[in-house]
């Protein structure tokens, strides 16, 4: 049975040392907070930072990131603009994905209480496919006019989504996984994928399994949310789906993505945002990148001081209800992560090493 967390490399004397990719936009500020809050938190954690400069004409700045986290195992991120149409330029984030295999994109969505949304108390997780489907990025013009665009799937690919999404709904006690689909018109590239998962979902006799057309899950999705639990589905649904759900919890500044692949983890706020408008401006919501952190420390088994964290982010959000302006609220950055920091540091204190 495959695993699910996967163990960090770099480790000397109890810290651990990580790629920080901030990415543009909001990016850069967001990790400066990030880094403050371990600072002052005395988190075990070293960032190496590594820029991508999404113009440069060549593909070092890509490769010199791989190797910094193929070296340190681990990374957190922000997005990386794609700007241009220029066939030559591939997306940085899609490269970084495909190059460390990072084949599953988890995303937790669960509601915060103190925060007012559209929906209430939605507690799902989408397991997505990460580096294959719509995203192949093999796009030619045939003849003048017509563009060909392939989606790949694979049987490879699909299980071992599926073997993950199965594993983790286990590990977690959950109780239903859907497959989102459009196997009705893409017969054999989703028909694939759908058809691997009910054949996985056989070794889970306590895991109910039922499948659902893309088209309707948004539908459900806005009217009826509460009947998913976990979600599978191929890499173009999942962008689309997980920023629908993220609307519905709150916007894109508040819930965190993880990347792993067999070897490899990329942290990640979930909606993949830039925020290039709203750079520079303090007006950021932090939180979503502060949770990726969070993520992060878990998966370096540094559970204490992710949990110092992650209620630090509870008591400000839902007991102060301290919001940015994507919140309703008339919060800067700057105070959200004030909050934190308290929090962090009253923890830390009270804390008996
Ligand atoms: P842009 O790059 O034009 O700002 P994006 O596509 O990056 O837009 O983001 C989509 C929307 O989500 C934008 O309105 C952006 O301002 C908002 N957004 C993204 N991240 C955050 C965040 N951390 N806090 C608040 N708003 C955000
Ligand atoms: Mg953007």
């Amino acid at each position: 049975v495959r695993k699910v967390i996967h163990i960090p490399k770099a480790q000397y004397g109890g810290r651990h040392t990580v790629t920080m990719l901030p990415g543009g936009g909001i990016g850069p500020e967001l990790m400066d907070y990030v880094k403050e809050i371990f600072r002052v938190g005395g988190i075990p954690v070293d960032f190496e930072l590594v820029q991508i400069d999404p113009k440069s004409s060549g593909n070092e700045d890509l490769e010199y990131a791989i190797t910094s986290i193929k070296r340190n195992g681990v990374a957190i991120k922000g997005n990386i603009e794609t700007g241009s149409l220029d066939t030559g330029i591939i997306s940085r984030n899609v490269a970084l994905r495909n190059e460390l295999d990072l084949y599953v994109n988890v995303l937790s969505c669960k509601s915060y209480p103190g925060v007012i949304a559209r929906q209430k108390d939605i507690d799902i997780l989408i397991i997505r496919q990460n580096t294959e489907g719509e995203y192949a990025m093999l796009e030619h013009e045939s003849v003048s006019g017509v563009v060909e665009s392939m989606k790949i799937v694979t049987y490879d690919n699909s299980e071992r989504v599926a073997r993950f999404a199965f594993e983790y709904a286990k590990k977690l006690g959950r109780k239903k996984v859907t497959t989102i689909h459009k196997a009705n018109i893409m017969k054999l590239s989703d028909g694939l994928f759908l058809e691997t998962s009910k054949r996985i979902a056989k070794e889970y006799p306590e895991i109910e399994h039922n499948e659902m057309i893309i088209d309707n899950c948004c539908m459900q999705l806005v009217s009826n949310p509460h009947q998913f639990d976990v979600m599978i589905m191929t890499n173009l649904y999942g962008t689309i789906v997980s920023n629908v759900i993220c609307g519905l919890v709150g916007g894109a500044g508040l819930l965190s993505g993880k990347n792993y692949g067999d070897h490899y983890a990329i942290f990640e706020p979930g909606t993949r945002n830039t925020g290039t408008s709203i750079a520079g401006k303090n007006i950021a919501n932090p939180i979503a990148m502060i949770n990726a952190s969070v993520d992060m420390l878990e998966h370096l088994g540094h559970q204490t001081h992710a949990h110092i964290l992650s209620s630090a982010v509870n008591n400000t959000v839902n007991v102060e209800k301290i919001h940015t302006p994507d919140l309703g609220g008339t919060a800067s950055s700057m105070d959200v992560v004030q909050s934190i920091l308290k929090h962090v540091l009253e923890a830390t204190k009270s804390m008996k090493w």
